[in-house]
């Protein structure tokens, strides 16, 4: 018989429906979309009639955490809701099926894209980007980190100006255990110092990264044929004239966002006290060429979108699941420093 709540590691509890979804809602062949999971289907609520999107997931401990830290933050403004969960067997599998609601208005970008030239403002990528931030902050209040910040999970619900925007596919997202010791994992992935930054920092650094790919795509730099390298070396620079006559703020948020050093970069408070982000209104609204740049890029756009994906798997190093040195055996430098200074401080008192 099938257990009435899943527990996972993390504390975190599901508590899954377990009658038949098909009791509840008409499953159609309607695809909305494609992830690497599979495909997320159209259904009707049998009571109401009403649309939701639906993504089946194969019991792992991967789709627990997706589906347990998705739920847990599915009331928020700009985050993708949640409506329902079941956990069905189908031939002896067991799945989570999660009901969401549906987004009806497509994928950031393909709506910038479909905007008319010079209807597109530096005050509404502002709006765009205070929104995207505030889901962020509120993820990373709760001590997640999504870890999957991209374009492609950024949907509006509505096609027409009453849409929302909001940030969904939780697949990779992970609690940021706060306790965590400093300790040094035995490979330096990516640029991390992780003895600087400590594990919990370093998740949500990448999340303030992707969010600095995003400004920077959403300010209309050209696609082809230099994103791809920027993604993957970091150097982002601000060429005449798409940036000419962009905001200073603006670009000094940019190359916060972007910085290579993950101790250094921003975090989701300074982004969100930042007057480009906290005025948005504000902002002036000189026209960009996001649209036009998007629409030339057209082609060269997955590749960019690959680019992206491989830089976040890069940087998707799950320090509690490599191989971790203890911290009194291991010799760094820098965590020499550290000790001494500790030791100084322990002596000096
Ligand atoms: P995966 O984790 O397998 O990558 P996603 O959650 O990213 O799956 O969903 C894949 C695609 O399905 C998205 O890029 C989007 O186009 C579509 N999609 C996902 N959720 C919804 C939704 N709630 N409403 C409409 N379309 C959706």
């Amino acid at each position: 018989m099938d257990e009435p709540s899943v527990r996972l590691s993390t504390g975190n509890i599901i508590y899954p429906k377990t009658n038949l979804i098909s009791d509840d809602y008409e499953i159609s062949n309607t695809v909305l979309g494609l992830g690497i999971n599979g495909k997320v289907l159209q259904c009707h609520n049998k009571d109401n009639g009403q649309v939701y999107a639906l993504k089946v997931l194969h019991d792992s401990l991967k789709a627990r955490r997706e589906v347990a830290l998705h739920w847990r933050v599915s009331g928020f403004r700009h985050i993708v809701s949640i409506i329902d969960v079941y956990k069905n067997s189908y031939n002896g599998n067991v799945c989570f099926l999660v009901v969401m609601e549906c987004m009806r208005g497509g994928e950031l970008f393909q709506r910038i894209q479909n905007q008319q030239t010079g209807a597109f403002t530096e005050r509404e990528a502002a709006k765009i980007m205070q929104e995207i931030c505030s889901a962020v902050k509120y993820l990373h209040d709760r001590n997640i980190a999504h870890r999957d910040l991209k374009p492609e999970n950024l949907l509006y619900t509505l096609p027409d100006q009453n849409g929302v925007l909001k940030l969904t596919d939780f697949g990779f997202a992970k609690e940021v255990n706060v306790h965590a010791t400093l300790e040094t994992p035995c490979y330096t992935p990516y640029y991390v110092a992780p003895e600087v930054l400590g594990p919990e920092k370093y998740d949500k650094s990448c999340d303030i990264w992707s969010l600095g790919v995003i400004m920077y795509i959403n300010h209309g730099q050209a696609i082809s044929p230099g994103m791809k390298k920027r993604i993957r070396t970091g150097q982002f620079d601000f060429p005449d004239p798409e940036w000419s006559g962009v905001s200073k703020d603006a670009r000094d948020l940019i190359r916060g966002m972007l910085c290579v050093n993950p101790a250094k970069r921003l975090d989701i408070d300074q982004v969100m006290c930042n007057q480009w982000i906290a005025k948005y209104g504000e902002v002036p609204e000189t026209p960009l060429y996001t649209g036009k740049m998007l629409k030339e890029g057209e082609e060269t756009w997955p590749e960019v979108q690959e680019e992206m994906m491989r830089s976040l798997a890069t940087m998707r190093v799950d320090y509690d699941q490599v191989h971790i040195k203890s911290l009194n055996n291991s010799s760094n430098a820098l965590l020499d420093k550290r000790r001494k200074k500790n030791l100084m401080n322990v002596l000096k008192k």
